[in-house]
């Protein structure tokens, strides 16, 4: 999602939106199991950010307003996998 790429589900993370105090929290369900509409990405930093640069949790997830993904971006941290993304437009090297 955050991506774009393409990619087979179970390599992905679904992850739903909690409600809480501000608004809502971005909560992973590697089980998939927890009801509610659901967004999948790489568990992947560079993924989650592109995703969040995007906004493209609250379009997946119809949500409008703050969208927390602390608790997210810890449990990607943790079970981080490296899928070489490449942050930024295209395809351009670096050097
Ligand atoms: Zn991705």
């Amino acid at each position: 999602m955050g991506c774009r790429r393409r990619a087979p589900a179970a390599e992905l993370l679904r992850v739903i939106a909690v409600p809480s105090e501000a608004g809502h929290s971005l909560t992973p369900d590697p089980a998939r199991r927890l009801p509610g509409r659901g967004a999948h990405l790489h568990p992947d930093p560079a993924c989650l950010a592109l995703a969040e640069r995007r906004r493209a949790f609250g379009r997946a997830l119809r949500i409008v307003g703050v969208l927390d993904t602390d608790g997210l971006a810890e449990h990607i941290r943790a079970v981080a996998t490296t899928t070489d993304h490449q942050i930024g437009r295209g395809s351009q090297r670096a050097r």
